[in-house]
């Protein structure tokens, strides 16, 4: 039941009585109302919503449908319709306007609460694997490939203010070899966890694989940016992990820059300036960053 406390359900029917009759059937589930297109819409846009009861009837149904699927933040919402009609003609409708399923007027108390709990169990299994589908396993950042889809589409609407950071762990292969595997996973874990704190909300942050990861952000100002690199490093270096044996090591990380100038027209070019800069860090003497102006 107490999952089932923290679900909001958004019923949306313009005849009052039925509202009242699901939400006497739903008390188990925090259930919101409305009779007007207007009122879902803004509902959902300002609450999160994990399941949506509409009515076959409602004049604005379509209108309200093509709105949430086209809504990235409210597409994956199960809609079930709620309908007297259960021809094959009236079905088929439900099914062509992506509905997850139906349910019917008068309605059957037990039949609606199994039907709202199987979408929302669906949805909950659904959003679990989007989340493990698209993070690295060992530190919960982005994976390589959600890192890409996500960068993309930065990309195309960003312009000199999009900054690209490649980040490698200096010597990580010494501190494995030093003091284990585990110790260099834990290294990976807390450098991936500071560098996230740091990063504007707004960054996409991913591990690329192995010891490196990388970085996407907008900035106001170049200096602004640079703040950001420099905060990164200093904040790293300090950062202590702890040994099993009650003392502590520290490691530093290498950062090559790229800035969105007009010469980079994909994120490819992008990231191939912040890999050779980031070499050239490497070159340098590690625990520092490399900018090439243009
Ligand atoms: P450099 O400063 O030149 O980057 O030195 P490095 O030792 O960090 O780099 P190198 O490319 O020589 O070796 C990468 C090391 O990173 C070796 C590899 O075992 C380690 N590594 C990669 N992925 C993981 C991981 O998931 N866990 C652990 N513990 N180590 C990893
Ligand atoms: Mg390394
Ligand atoms: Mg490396």
């Amino acid at each position: 039941m107490d999952r089932n406390k923290r679900k909001t359900i958004l019923v949306i029917d313009n005849v009052t009585e039925d509202i009242e009759a699901a939400l006497a059937i739903l008390q188990d589930f925090n259930v919101l109302s409305c009779t007007s297109q207007e009122d879902a819409l803004e509902m959902v846009r300002n609450q999160q919503t994990d399941l949506i009861l509409l009515d076959m009837l409602m004049t604005d149904r379509d209108r309200i449908c093509s709105a949430l699927k086209k809504n990235p933040d409210t597409q994956n919402i199960p809609v079930i319709f709620m309908t007297a009609n259960t021809d094959e003609k009236s079905i088929k409708k439900i099914y062509d306007v992506d509905g997850a399923d139906y349910i019917t007027k008068p309605f059957k108390p037990r039949q609606l609460i199994a039907r709202v709990k199987i979408q929302l169990r669906l949805q909950e299994v659904l959003s679990k694997l989007d989340f493990i589908s698209t993070r690295d396993t060992l530190t919960g950042m982005l994976n390589r490939k959600r890192f890409f889809e996500l960068g993309k589409s930065m990309f195309s609407r960003s312009g000199r203010e999009l900054y690209v950071l490649m980040i490698d762990i200096d010597h990580l292969k010494k501190i494995n070899d030093q003091y284990g595997h585990d110790v260099g996973d834990i290294v990976l874990k807390k450098v991936a966890h500071v560098i996230k704190e740091i990063l504007p909300p707004d960054a996409i942050f991913g591990r690329m694989g192995g010891e490196e990861f990388s970085v996407m952000y907008t900035a106001q100002t170049h200096e602004r940016s640079m703040d950001i690199v420099s905060e990164i490093l200093k904040t790293v270096s300090q950062a202590r992990i702890p040994l099993n044996n009650g003392g502590s090591i520290s490691c530093t990380i290498s950062i090559g820059i790229g800035r969105k100038f007009s010469e980079f027209n994909t994120l490819d070019s992008l990231l191939k300036e912040a890999d050779m800069t980031l070499y050239e860090a490497k070159e340098s003497g590690r625990n520092t960053s490399i900018f090439r102006d243009r």
